[in-house]
């Protein structure tokens, strides 16, 4: 069986200018140790505007954290106003970049079409794409969070060959538990991603879907995460508020 080490994402959204950013990399290195990258690993994902500066840092005092964007441009180059190329993102060291989060779904109207072609520019550009899935209230109060799931991740990976499916990370993040403080339980978080398992199985192959890593994002924090990813299909969690807070985001990166 494969083993999958597990993966600890901090994304910052709209927080942190570049000498925030700075500090608080500085004080996540401090309270992480080098030897708990041996078993977990972890990626802050700042806004563009703080990704030289964090390079600067993570280059300069030689870290082991990695790190990424929260989104980018379909596109390589031209006339896309505001928009970030995945080759500039390359150039930057970027590892991961974060594609079809709810706020960018819901508030910009990405729909799977999108969240494919960016997925396939991240892996152009060979950066791991974070495929964020995951339901609202109402379709887990219907009782059909799973087949909704398995919809969202066939349509955002569609086309795509076992080859590189085996780079993305799926991250499972139901829109009722970011940001509100209401985590899924560990059950839960565990019944979808062990369904996305089962879908990934299906559009590539049963040794892809063994090696891919689901992560579980929503209301993660030092207190839950063990219970997260304690179970056998999260491998590892997309933390948002929590990944502001240096040491609670150290702590629960060493849980994991
Ligand atoms: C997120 O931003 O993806 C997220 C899961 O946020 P939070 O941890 O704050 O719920």
């Amino acid at each position: 069986m494969a083993t999958r080490k597990p993966l600890i994402a901090g994304n910052w959204k709209m927080n942190l200018n570049h000498l925030e950013a700075i500090a608080l990399v500085q004080k996540i290195a401090f309270a992480l140790p080098a030897k708990y990258f041996e078993k977990v690993d972890v990626t802050v994902i700042p806004p563009f505007t703080d990704i030289r500066s964090v390079q600067t840092v993570v280059d300069g005092d030689k870290l082991l954290l990695t790190y990424g964007a929260q989104d980018l441009s379909q596109h390589d180059s031209g006339a896309y106003t505001g928009e970030i190329s995945g080759a500039f993102l390359a150039k930057l060291g970027c590892t991961f970049v974060v594609v079809g989060h709810s706020e960018r779904r819901t508030l910009h109207g990405e729909t799977d079409e999108i969240v494919l072609a960016k997925t396939k520019a991240a892996l152009k550009h060979e950066l791991t794409p974070i495929v964020c899935i995951g339901e609202g209230l109402e379709v887990r109060e219907a009782g059909e969070h799973v087949a909704y799931n398995v919809a969202q991740l066939k349509g955002s990976l569609a086309g795509l060959s076992a080859a590189e499916i085996a780079k993305t990370v799926i991250a499972y993040e139901p829109v009722w538990a970011i940001g509100t403080g209401r985590v899924a339980g560990a059950d839960d978080a565990q019944e979808v991603c062990k369904a996305i398992r089962e879908a990934l199985v299906e559009i590539a192959d049963a040794e892809t879907a063994a090696s891919v890593r689901i992560l579980y994002g929503g209301s993660v924090n030092a207190k839950n995460v063990g219970d997260l990813v304690g179970r056998p299909d999260v491998d590892g969690a997309l933390v948002g508020g929590a990944s502001l807070k240096s040491d609670e985001f150290a702590t629960l990166s060493a849980i994991a």
